[in-house]
């Protein structure tokens, strides 16, 4: 076949490229994608503030989880969009990040992507609409470091009433007397407060107890370990207690490679249990002999970490034993109880003990029951919570909510520094932004209206959830932070704006700072995508 003539070829091309290119594609893909994510955003809308509602989630075996806390409503939530998913990873973000907010971040760039939608329709640029959005969030960042008042830490009525702000929105929020207190306390105790800059909520253990109320829950300067003693005969309660932590296993060892013994007569079995008998028991008088009345031993996947016989020969030696402690939680009791993790019994010593007053096993209603070690000698800066509840539901929103609280306080830790709560922040921003953006040129001044704008919905919602009229309550708000009133929120008890300072609502800076941050580079980035390929695996 003869080549094409040059000319033809080009032409042809350039016709090919014009079936092929369609224009609309990124205009139409950008606004599916927008779409997508703002039906997840309107999904936890409802859930915000202290009158929000919250979801009953159903998962595919028939779990039925109740929350308000954004991030676990978006994680179990099915999501099939990608840009939908892009939420969902915003809320887990805020969560690692600040711990409270989750529903906030996500109505936030909800209310974003929407102002985005209305600027792309006017024709303004993607790239135009992402660097003002970024511009803008700059400054709502230093509105808000403006706005903020610094915290002094040794000040507890001012952090419990923080932590009540962020329980006031959850279903347990009747018994924040107690929970804010305690996550105070709990925070403080691991904390060195003039000199750390981040708390390991890791040495915090909470262990959930169905059983009575919440209002059980307890706070113990000491370790709970959510295990039960072993060993018929073997003591349940040990006072002046020589705490081991061992990681070794007290049964048989096995071979390394897969094999078999035959034992063909009577003597070789007698031997072979003989020493099997032996062996366990030269293990436990080595234990006895560094002074050990209570051990600990790890889960081992390879083996029986403690076998029957081992147990009775410990039930003997007066030594309680308590089995499968998990591998993550060796660096946490070795913390709290001051003993050192043995891997070989070479070098069970007794300066690898810790000691406490008192060991003891305590029932948690039905057969649950849970060890309890007090009057550790040297507590290493961490705690345990005993968290109780009268069904799993409750129990499990209570674990979740009691954690928003110590995130809170750590927020604090990080960034000694806090804002009123009830939408006053997002008004104010919006209030100087507004104004800001008067002194920016052409399409910039549209986008950081559209940004203030967007704000406001955190209000709104605040209100509209609260049963008030939003219109009112917002006009009012943005009247009053206008005539300075940088502190006044909607007051969703009182039913109209108010300071709420005065009202005892306040919430950490780095909360909302970071709310704002992760929302608007969230929506930038959804805005910068124009076509989704699908990947050949
Ligand atoms: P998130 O998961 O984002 O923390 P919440 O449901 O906890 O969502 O709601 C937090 C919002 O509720 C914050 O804006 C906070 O200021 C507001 N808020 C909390 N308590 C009150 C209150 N008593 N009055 C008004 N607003 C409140
Ligand atoms: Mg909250």
């Amino acid at each position: 076949m003869a080549p094409p003539a040059a000319a033809s070829a080009r032409q042809s091309a350039s016709g090919r490229e014009r079936n092929f290119k369609d224009k609309d594609k990124p205009d139409s893909v950008r606004n599916s994608n927008i779409v997508a994510a703002k039906a997840v955003a309107d999904a936890v809308r409802t859930s915000l503030g202290p009158r929000g509602m919250d979801k009953m989630i159903q998962s595919g075996n028939g779990d039925v989880t109740i929350t308000n806390d954004g991030a676990t409503i978006l994680n179990q939530m099915s999501v099939i969009h990608p840009t939908a998913k892009m939420l969902v990873e915003l809320s887990k973000a805020q969560d690692i990040e600040a711990g409270d907010g989750t529903t906030t971040v996500v109505v936030m760039a909800g209310a974003l992507l929407d102002a985005a939608q209305n600027l792309l329709s006017k024709g303004i640029h993607p790239t135009t609409i992402s660097e003002s959005f970024q511009s803008a969030a700059t400054e709502a960042d230093k509105i808000l470091e403006e706005m903020s008042s610094p915290v002094d830490f040794s000040n507890d009525a001012l952090l419990n009433k923080m932590a009540t702000t962020s329980l006031n929105s959850k279903v347990v929020s009747q018994h924040s007397w107690l929970l804010a207190p305690m996550a105070v306390t709990a925070v403080k105790k691991i904390i060195n407060s003039d000199t750390d800059t981040n708390v390991n909520l890791k040495m915090i253990k909470i262990i959930k107890k169905m059983g009575d109320t919440v209002e059980e829950s307890e706070l113990i300067e000491g370790a709970l370990i959510d295990q039960k003693t072993m060993g018929r005969g073997a003591p349940t309660r040990v006072e002046k207690a020589k705490i081991g932590l061992i990681q070794f296993q007290i049964s048989p060892p096995k071979t390394d490679m897969e094999n078999q013994v035959i034992i063909t007569d009577y003597a070789q079995m007698d031997r072979a249990l003989k020493e099997e008998r032996q062996y366990l028991l030269e293990i436990c008088k080595q234990i006895k002999a560094a002074g050990c009345n209570v051990l600990l031993i790890q889960k081992s996947i390879l083996r029986d970490a403690v076998n029957e016989l081992a147990l009775h020969f410990l039930a003997k030696m007066k030594i309680m034993c308590i089995k499968d402690i998990e591998r993550e939680d060796i660096e946490f009791y070795s913390r709290i109880l001051g003993c050192r993790p043995v891997a070989s019994l070479d070098h069970f010593n007794a300066e690898a003990l810790g000691y406490a007053d008192l060991v003891e096993e305590i029932p948690t209603g039905g057969d649950g029951k849970v060890i309890k070690v007090t009057g550790v000698q040297n507590p290493g800066h961490a705690v345990s919570i005993l968290l109780r509840g009268s069904n799993k539901l409750v129990l499990e929103e209570a674990d979740r909510s009691l954690h928003d609280a110590l995130c809170v306080i750590r927020c604090l830790v990080k960034r000694k520094a806090l804002l009123p709560g009830g939408g006053a922040p997002e008004m104010e921003i919006a209030v100087k932004l507004r104004n800001l953006a008067q002194t920016q040129h052409g399409a910039k001044q549209y986008c950081w209206r559209a940004f203030a704008d967007a704000l406001e919905l955190v209000p709104y919602t605040l209100a509209e959830n609260a049963g008030l009229s939003p219109i009112h309550t917002v006009t009012e708000l943005r009247n009053n932070h206008a005539n300075g009133n940088s502190s006044y929120g909607v007051n969703v008890r009182k039913g109209y704006v108010t300071d709420m300072v005065e009202e005892d609502v306040v919430q950490p800076l780095l909360v909302t700072a970071s709310a704002i941050k992760q929302a608007s580079e969230c929506v930038r980035s959804i805005l910068k995508i124009d076509d989704i390929v699908m990947a050949v695996r």
